[in-house]
């Protein structure tokens, strides 16, 4: 077993985390304040070549193996502050791109994933429903083949990205009677007819990602749009909530670790009762306990990177990596509260804002529940 990492990943890491402190992280602040979604941003990590790092070289994809995708996820969480827009990034390659690379035809990826890779296109995929969260395949959005074409019904809901969207990868029944059987995945286009964006949602955190909710009336999807064959949506489905469970929170390796620096160096510099608050036992181990699970979340996260380049994954063990990283960020942000005391409190420090955002990750893509359910099917139980 070599747990070192090769000469070019290191020096990939560094790259990315140099361009993200340069070029991404600054004027965080302004946009949360604003509560705006930056396409500049966007178009920057484009460049760079972040949207299209796991994807072929001839769709415009950097061919990148999984465990260099998820250093670079994990260099951005270092030196960017901007959880928003990593959530952005990370919807939009795992939930859209991913489903297209893996199951589109050629046709579909020149279309769709060439614009994917090089920022031109934002993708997200449409899932949940208001009837419908943790329990996805009990979705009611229906799909009729009428004439040359998919007609579609129904809406969605927590839609990541859809205020700014350009392409969703939707999901919806051809035949409710057959349940799982009968989903199917579309890729629709913003323009389509008989499709409406909702307004952005205000939620707690991730401010600088978008949300809003789909409407389905009578939306005309040309026959060309279904995503592989009819009736394999949960296969779809499966794969891309595969790798989004997977990389959602490589980023959080890289802000966990940006935590628990700058906790570090308060301990040592602030001084109560004559001492370093570093120097109270309480402090320390509360610090040693981060680092320790950090260490931890880091090498699930290679360990499941090294899985995927090796056709090894299963569902449970990206259950498990998505419960980890997670719950590990909530804690690891909560303990950086604690060390900076009432600064830790001020909007001004950022933990506040680490913490708002941190919290969503116990529901997105999988709530801590249904990540522990798959776990435990695994175990027979
Ligand atoms: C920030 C954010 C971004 C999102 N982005 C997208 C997106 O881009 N596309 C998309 O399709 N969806 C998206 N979602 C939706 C997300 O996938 C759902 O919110 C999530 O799956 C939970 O569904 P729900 O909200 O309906 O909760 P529910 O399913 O109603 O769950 C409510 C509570 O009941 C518990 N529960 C439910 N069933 C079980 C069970 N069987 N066993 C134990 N406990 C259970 C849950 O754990 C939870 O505590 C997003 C959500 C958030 C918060």
């Amino acid at each position: 077993m070599d747990f070192e990492l090769g000469e070019e990943q290191r020096d990939f890491f560094s790259a990315v985390v140099e361009f993200a402190s340069r070029e991404i992280d600054p004027g965080l602040e302004d946009r949360e304040k604003a509560g705006g979604f930056s396409r500049e941003l966007w178009e920057k990590c484009a460049e760079f070549g972040i949207q299209g790092l796991p994807f072929p070289v001839e769709h415009g994809g950097q061919g990148a193996d999984v465990l260099t995708t998820a250093l670079a996820m994990e260099g951005l969480g270092l030196a960017c502050r901007d959880n928003g827009l990593l959530f952005s990034l990370n919807a939009h390659m795992w939930s859209a791109a991913m489903p297209v690379s893996r199951f589109g035809d050629e046709s579909q990826k020149q279309r769709y994933l060439r614009g994917l890779c090089d920022g031109s296109l934002i993708g997200v995929q449409g899932m949940t429903e208001p009837g419908s969260g943790s329990d996805a395949f009990a979705l009611e959005t229906t799909a009729e083949l009428r004439g040359d074409g998919y007609i579609l019904n129904g809406s969605k809901t927590f839609i990541t990205n859809a205020p700014v969207a350009d392409v969703f990868v939707v999901f919806a029944t051809l035949d409710r009677s057959k349940g799982w059987a009968g989903l199917s995945a579309f890729i629709v286009e913003k323009g389509y007819p008989g499709l409406t964006v909702g307004k952005p949602v205000e939620k707690m955190g991730l401010k600088t990602s978008p949300m809003g909710d789909l409407f389905f009336d009578d939306c005309e999807v040309p026959a060309e749009n279904l995503l592989g064959r009819a009736g394999s949506g949960m296969v779809i489905f499966q794969h891309s909530i595969d790798w989004e469970r997977s990389l959602i929170l490589a980023n959080s390796v890289g802000a966990v670790q940006r935590q628990l620096n700058a906790a570090v160096e308060y301990g040592k510099e602030r001084e109560q009762f004559g001492q370093s608050i570093g120097s109270f036992q309480a402090v320390s181990h509360r610090l040693a306990d981060v680092h320790v699970r950090l260490e931890a979340a880091r090498l699930l996260l290679y360990r499941l990177a090294w899985k995927w380049d090796n056709g090894k994954v299963t569902p449970a063990d990206t259950s498990l990596v998505k419960l980890f990283l997670s719950e590990n960020l909530v804690e690891s942000t909560l303990s950086a509260m604690k060390t900076f005391g009432g600064s830790g409190y001020l909007v001004e420090t950022g933990i506040e804002r680490d913490l708002r955002d941190a919290l969503a990750s116990r529901i997105y893509s999988g709530t801590s529940d249904i990540q522990r359910s798959v776990i435990a099917r695994d175990l027979g139980l």
